[in-house]
C-alpha cells in the first residue's frame, strides 16, 4: 500500500467523465476545472469507456476500493451505463453524483449496470429558488430521486449546498426528507476557493447549533469525526471541509479529470498528472506519484514534510465508514 508523507493511503477515486452540463449552478466548482461546458459542446477529449476501465483497474492495484462518477453532469454521457458495467468488474463499489435531471429514465438501467448508490444534488424544494440557483427545473429532479429510491439505488444522498440562498431553508429541507426511508441529506459547505469568491459563503456555526438542538439523536462517524444528525430516523450530515485540516488529514481520495489526468486534491490544479499515452508501468508510476505527492490542502502547501505542520497522521483519527458513538443531545 502506497501512502503520502502524512501516512494517508487512498481508497477511493472520483472520476469526472465530462465537463459538459445541462445546468448552470451559480456556485459550481466543476471539480476545480473551470466553468462547465454546454451539453452539446465538443467532447472529443472525454475519457473513453476503455480508458476508464484501465484507470480503475490500475487504481485497484493501489488500494482503490470505491469509484464515484461525477462531472460536469455524468448523465450527459449516453455510455455511462457501459462505463459503470466495466468499472464494477474491477471495483464493485461504484456510485454516482448527478444533478438528477435525467435520472428518472436511466435509474433502472444504471442499477442493472451495477451502480450501487446515487447522490442527487438538491439545493431547494422550492421550484423558484431551485431555478435561481441551478438554472434548471426541479420537477424532473424530484422524479429522478423517486425512481432511484424505487429501483434501490440506496441510500439516495441528497446534496444540498449551504450558502447564502439556502441556509434559511435547511429546516424546510429537513422536514421534506425526515422519515423518508432510503434518503439521506448531506449539507455541503459552499467551497469558495475554486469559484474565486466568497460572497456566497455563510458561517456554519449557527447551522451546527440548530442541528444539535433539533436532531432526535447525534452520532459521530469515524471518518473525519463527522457528526450525523437523525431526524425521524433520516440521516443528516454536515460536510464542512473549508479550512478544516482534520478533513484533509482524513482524505483518502484521488480524482481523475475528464481528460484522464490524475488529481490529488479538489482544490489543486497545478499538479495534474496526464495519463494518456502511458504504458502500463508508466501508468503505475503516475498513480504512485499522485498518491505520494498529495498534500493536505487546508494544512497549507507544506514543503517541509518533516515538520508535519499539517496535522500528521499520528495525531488524527483514522478513517472509516462506521458510525461508532451516540453522544449527542436529544430533544
Ligand atoms: N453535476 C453533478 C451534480 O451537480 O451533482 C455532479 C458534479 S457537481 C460538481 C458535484 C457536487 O458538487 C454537487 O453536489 C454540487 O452541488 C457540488 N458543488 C458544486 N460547486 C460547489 C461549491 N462551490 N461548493 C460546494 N459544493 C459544490
Ligand atoms: Fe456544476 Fe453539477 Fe450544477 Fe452542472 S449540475 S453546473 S456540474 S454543480
Amino acid at each position: 500500500m502506497v501512502s503520502d508523507a502524512w501516512g494517508r493511503t487512498v481508497t477511493d477515486v472520483r472520476i469526472s467523465v465530462t465537463k459538459r452540463c445541462n445546468f448552470a449552478c451559480i456556485y459550481c466548482h466543476d471539480e476545480g476545472l473551470g466553468p462547465v461546458a454546454r451539453p452539446g459542446a465538443p467532447h472529443g477529449e472525454e475519457l473513453t469507456v476503455a480508458e476508464v476501465e484501465r484507470l480503475v483497474s490500475t487504481g485497484r492495484e493501489f488500494g482503490i476500493r470505491s469509484v464515484k462518477f461525477t462531472g460536469g453532469e455524468p448523465l450527459v454521457r449516453a455510455d455511462l451505463e457501459e462505463m459503470i458495467g466495466r468499472a464494477v468488474r474491477q471495483v464493485p463499489d461504484v456510485s454516482l453524483t448527478t444533478n438528477g435531471s435525467m435520472l428518472a429514465s436511466r435509474a433502472e438501467g444504471l442499477r442493472d449496470a451495477g451502480l450501487k448508490r446515487v447522490n442527487v444534488s438538491l439545493d431547494s424544494i422550492d421550484p423558484k429558488l431551485f431555478r435561481e440557483i441551478r438554472h434548471g427545473a426541479l420537477g424532473p429532479v424530484l422524479a429522478g430521486v423517486r425512481e432511484a429510491l424505487r429501483v434501490g439505488l440506496t441510500p439516495v444522498k441528497l446534496n444540498m449546498v449551504v450558502f447564502r440562498s439556502t441556509v434559511d431553508t435547511i429546516p424546510q429541507m429537513i422536514e421534506h426528507v425526515a422519515g423518508e426511508d432510503g434518503l439521506h441529506l448531506q449539507l455541503i459547505q459552499f467551497m469558495p476557493e475554486l469559484v474565486q469568491h466568497d460572497r456566497l459563503a455563510v458561517d456554519l456555526a449557527g447551522v451546527r447549533r440548530w442541528l444539535e438542538e433539533h436532531a432526535s439523536r447525534v452520532l459521530v462517524r469515524e471518518m473525519h469525526h463527522r457528526r450525523i444528525y437523525l431526524f425521524d430516523g433520516t440521516e443528516v450530515e454536515l460536510v464542512d471541509p473549508v479550512r478544516n485540516p482534520e478533513f484533509c488529514a482524513n482524505c483518502h481520495r484521488i480524482r481523475i479529470t475528464h481528460r484522464g489526468e490524475l488529481k490529488g486534491c479538489l482544490n489543486r490544479n497545478d499538479d495534474l498528472i496526464p495519463t494518456r499515452g502511458l504504458n502500463d508501468e508508466q501508468l503505475r508510476e503516475a498513480f504512485r506519484r499522485v498518491i505520494t505527492l498529495r498534500v493536505p490542502y487546508y494544512g497549507g502547501y507544506v514543503t517541509d514534510l518533516v515538520a508535519g505542520a499539517a496535522a500528521p497522521a499520528a495525531d488524527v483519527p483514522r478513517a472509516g465508514g462506521a458510525v461508532t458513538a451516540s453522544d449527542g443531545p436529544s430533544s
